[in-house]
């Protein structure tokens, strides 16, 4: 068998890795690739604010789930320390002693191959994979090859392929920026952004599109009118934009899941429920979208209560909370009898426009035969004293 083994910190693993792996079996015949991220990497320092090994390896586990013949190995984790490819190697020969192995790497490994330690044995071990990771890098792969050829009588293959031009050092940046979706497996986009890993904030149009995937088609057009006045509102009261953003897009995501649905995420997410809420699907829309919004994007507290609160409001609301509540009920897609009186007032004077929307949700359940819920009555208390306060 030939069998490739692929190195790396993968600090987050992206798609010139798995790019690089497929072009090796592909170009070499490669029976299969073994992907072993390191313990702690032998020729770099493991960025601040990295995750630890378990989780790089999950993250390397996801990256590589579609990439045929390819297994990831936690044998250098489980190992624990500095993880040298020597010791690696040694272990492979013994588990493989008849099959032929190659060291994949790109020229960055390849041009300080000589500081690798007992560099030499890995020559007679294995066989070099070496690949350009940007174009102009060919000619100094080839003088490093033939350099070590002669030297150490290296045997290496060159793979030739136009490898995407990325790394994770440059990945780590964009993540903060809602960048770095384009060149990771969705898989890991998605688990990086679940636990904010990396100080990591969705790329607005991925959450956008994951958001509206969850709504019935009808009310995308709600839920982007909820975004734009949410950050309106934002901008005018000084409350934060991103996190209105965040909140906005994901606000209703539960909205069309029935009443079953609702119990069972409720049940998932530890969600206590009063008795009006067991009865109404309605109601729990806001807290399990809030649970979602949490503990599947990440999101931090402040959208998970703004997004919890957006359907009954209630005492004490925060400002992010009072503008998520205020941006759902005048959208432009709304149409009621006093929207514009809202609309006006939501710029004017928040807590006013507050305390005529409670009012009317509360007049129109009264006049539908509903009984409103005792949250919107205590805000509706709450900011009415604020308000007489003021005046
Ligand atoms: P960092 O930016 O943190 O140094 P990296 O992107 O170089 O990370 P590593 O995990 O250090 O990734 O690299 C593991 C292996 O993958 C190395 O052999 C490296 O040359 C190779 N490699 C990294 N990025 C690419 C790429 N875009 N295309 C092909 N090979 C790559």
């Amino acid at each position: 068998m030939k069998i490739g083994v692929f190195g790396g910190t993968f600090n987050p693993p992206h798609l010139g890795h798995a790019e690089a792996v497929r072009e090796c079996i592909a170009r070499l015949r490669l029976d299969k690739v073994l992907v072993i991220p390191n313990a702690l990497p032998p020729h770099k320092e493991i960025a601040d604010g990295s995750p630890d090994a378990e989780t790089r390896l999950r993250l390397t586990r996801l990256g590589f789930e579609h990439v045929k013949h390819c297994a990831v190995s936690d044998m250098e984790i489980s190992r624990g320390g500095v993880s040298y490819t020597v010791d690696t190697l040694r272990r492979l020969r013994e588990r493989y002693p008849s099959d032929k192995l190659y060291l994949l790497m790109g020229t960055d490994m390849l041009m300080c191959f000589e500081r690798w330690r007992d560099f030499e044995e890995i020559l007679r071990l294995a066989t070099l994979a070496v690949f350009a990771r940007r174009g102009g890098e060919r000619k100094e792969l080839f003088r490093q090859s033939e350099k070590l050829r002669l030297a150490y009588g290296a045997q290496t293959r060159f793979v030739e392929f136009d490898a995407l031009d990325v790394s994770s050092t440059g990945i780590r940046a964009l993540l903060p920026e809602r960048g770095g979706a384009d060149v990771l497996a969705p898989e890991v986009y998605g688990e990086i952004i679940k636990r904010r890993l990396y100080g990591a904030k969705p790329e607005l149009e991925w959450l956008r599109r994951k958001a509206y995937a969850m709504l019935e088609p009808k009310r995308v057009a709600h839920v982007k009118g909820c975004e734009r006045e949410a950050v309106r509102l934002a901008q005018r009261w000084g409350a934060d934009v991103e996190r209105a953003r965040e909140a906005a897009i994901l606000h209703d995501i539960t909205k069309k899941e029935k009443l079953d649905e609702q119990l069972r995420l409720c049940a998932k997410y530890g969600i206590l429920l009063d008795e009006v809420e067991k009865r109404e699907g309605k109601l729990l829309h806001s807290k399990t979208g809030a649970a979602i919004a949490k503990y599947e994007f990440g999101c931090d507290d402040e959208v998970y209560w703004a997004i919890y609160w957006h359907t009954t409001g209630k005492e004490d609301m925060s400002l992010l909370e009072k503008v998520i509540y205020m941006a759902d009920y005048i959208e432009p897609t709304r149409d009621f009898e006093g929207v514009d009186e809202l609309r006006r007032l939501a710029f004017s004077d928040l807590d006013r426009a507050l305390e005529l929307g409670f009012q009317m949700s509360i007049d129109d359940m009264v006049r539908r035969d509903i009984r409103p819920h005792e949250r919107t009555l205590g805000a509706l208390e709450w900011i009415k004293k604020g308000n007489r306060q003021q005046r």
